[in-house]
């Protein structure tokens, strides 16, 4: 045995679990199996002279916990912040743009509806509060349903506190809200379409369901407990995503970790007494008292482990575990800047551009999906990072990064690897209905769908956050209910990726938590 943890997959949970390891004296090896680390979180140039964050556009973003307990600003990480949010686009050429300031917001939404811009103070501020309150449920380890502790008793105590401390309005609305379809909640506070459509897609970003659907309003308040704000974030990182995990890797080695990449595990045995091995691709047996996989958990219990070491009951509601994907990437190279019907200043593109105008637009988008084809008029949520980040393009050049939803993983008719260009023609079409000439414009471009998700990046069902994040599989449900503290039941194997809570989106959060769990259990020699 040469270490006291292996960790298998380097995207940025893996990452952050390994320096919290390290940190706390374990001996860790990350065992990455692509070229490269980072998982969904990488900068990759994909044409010549044209680079851009692969797959993530923006951060979670990352818990300031963990930025500064790993100094990953002394690391090198860099954050870029344009003053606007989201510019969304409608069908008529009107744009509506929402900027980080709440005044420069409310001046662009009067023009739309002066009485949605006086509504929007309200909002912004109840989020802020209602956020508050949910985020320190994020950096929890969710209480055991079997055997709760007095500290999970404690935690909750403080919560409930802070809960009575929002006043009757705000804590009236957390409660309600949850369960909600987030179109209804939209509804109950704007009247504009666009504004309600902006809102709406947040809560809805990664997941099988449309706005109407039951407990989407759930998606937003999460998101809210990550930056207490329900509008799409836009800060960028310098150099694209690849650059937050370079700088995590640079802690993780400054803290002694080992990194090796193209090691890909292919099979977890925990069956000796003391000690955990893992078999990689090359024929290579590792072994470690604690291996902890930042794979999401149906390729880590479906494909890793042998099904005879899991409990039938276990291995069933693993099945069950839902982590369909439903959003594809095409990162374009192009020869300059769109020119976006009804934006008067290309300072509005900085930050997100969103491209669902009305909220039964994204659910039309979303009822293909339901039906097994992807949108023909989809849901785009784009970013040209190029804008405020110079290194990624040439001078007068741009990248634009488009995730677009909805792109089932499973087709009804064929499959992605014969409709991959008839999707990014769909794509490009929409978009130049909303930039006229844009075609025009395209130098080459790179198409991620599911199918290339789960091959290339590893990605169970092409499932972005490694599971569906639904009332079902959240908190103390996910993955599963009774296994949502990190730990599985196999006793030298831990979870540390976004299918476990707070869930998916680069925060850092739950290879915080999982850490936090990992080191108590080597500190009371349970592995
Ligand atoms: C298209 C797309 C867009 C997204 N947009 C955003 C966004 O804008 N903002 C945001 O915050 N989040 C976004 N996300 C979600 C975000 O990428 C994930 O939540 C995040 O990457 C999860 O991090 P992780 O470390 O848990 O897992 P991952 O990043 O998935 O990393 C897991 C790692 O494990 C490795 N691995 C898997 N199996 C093995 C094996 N057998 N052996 C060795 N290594 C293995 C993988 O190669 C990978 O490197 C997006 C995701 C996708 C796919």
């Amino acid at each position: 045995m040469t270490h006291d943890a292996i960790i298998i997959g380097g995207g940025h949970n893996g990452l952050v679990t390994a320096c919290y390891l390290a940190k706390a004296g374990l001996k860790t090896l990350i065992l990455e199996r692509r070229e490269i680390v980072g998982g969904g979180a990488i900068t990759e140039e994909f044409h010549p002279g044209f680079k851009c964050s692969t797959l993530d556009h923006t951060p979670g973003p990352v818990a300031q916990q963990v930025l500064s307990d790993l100094n990953l600003l002394g690391h090198g990480l860099e954050f870029i912040t344009p003053d606007a949010r989201v510019l969304s686009l409608t069908e008529d050429g009107r744009a509506l743009c929402i900027y980080n300031d709440t005044q420069r917001s409310v001046s662009e939404i009067e023009k739309f509806s002066a009485k949605d811009a006086k509504r929007y103070p309200e909002f912004i501020d109840s989020f802020a509060k209602i956020g508050a309150v949910l985020a320190p449920i994020l950096s929890l380890t969710p209480p055991s349903i079997d055997h709760p502790t007095a500290n999970d008793a404690w935690q909750f105590g403080k919560i409930g506190l802070a809960f009575r401390g929002l006043g009757k309005t705000d804590e009236y609305r957390l409660l309600r809200w949850g369960p909600m379809a987030v179109a209804d909640l939209v509804a109950e506070w704007f009247e504009t379409e666009v504004l309600r459509a902006t809102v709406a897609a947040r809560g809805i970003s990664g997941s099988f369901a449309g706005p109407w659907s039951a407990g989407t309003s759930l998606g937003l308040l999460l998101q809210a407990a990550l930056d207490a704000n329900p509008i799409p974030p836009a800060t960028f990182v310098k150099g694209g995503m690849g650059e937050l995990t370079k700088a995590l890797a640079a802690a993780a080695s400054a803290s002694g970790v080992e990194i090796q990449t193209n090691a890909e595990v292919i099979r977890i045995d925990t069956n000796e007494a003391n000690e955990a091995k893992v078999v990689l691709s090359d024929g290579r047996e590792l072994k470690a008292r604690a291996v902890i996989s930042n794979a999401d958990p149906r390729t880590t219990f479906l494909r890793l482990v042998d099904p005879l070491d899991l409990d039938p009951n276990f291995l069933l509601k693993m099945r069950n575990y839902r982590a369909s994907g439903t959003v594809a990437k095409i990162n374009l190279a192009l020869d300059g800047l769109p020119k976006f019907k009804g934006v008067d200043d290309e300072k509005k593109l900085a930050g997100r551009i969103h491209i669902g105008p009305e909220i039964d637009y994204i659910e039309r988008a979303f009822d293909a999906s339901k039906y097994g084809d992807f949108a023909k008029e989809p849901y785009l949520d784009i970013t040209i990072p190029s804008l405020s980040d110079a290194s990624l393009a040439p001078q007068g050049k741009h990248v634009m990064s488009v995730q677009v939803q909805f792109a089932p993983y499973k087709l009804r008719n064929g499959d992605w690897n014969s409709r991959a260009q008839e999707f990014a023609d769909t794509v490009i079409e929409q978009l130049n209905r909303f930039a006229p000439g844009l075609k025009d414009l395209v130098l080459s471009g790179q198409v991620i769908t599911p199918l290339d998700l789960e091959q290339t990046y590893g990605l169970s069902g092409g499932q972005i956050h490694h599971g569906e994040q639904a009332l079902d599989q959240f908190f103390t449900f996910r993955p599963l209910i009774g296994w949502a503290q990190y730990r599985t039941p196999l006793k030298r194997l831990y979870l540390c990726g976004a299918g476990t809570h707070p869930g998916g989106g680069v925060t850092g959060l739950p290879g915080a938590n999982a850490a936090r769990e990992i080191v108590k259990d080597f500190k009371a020699k349970r592995v």
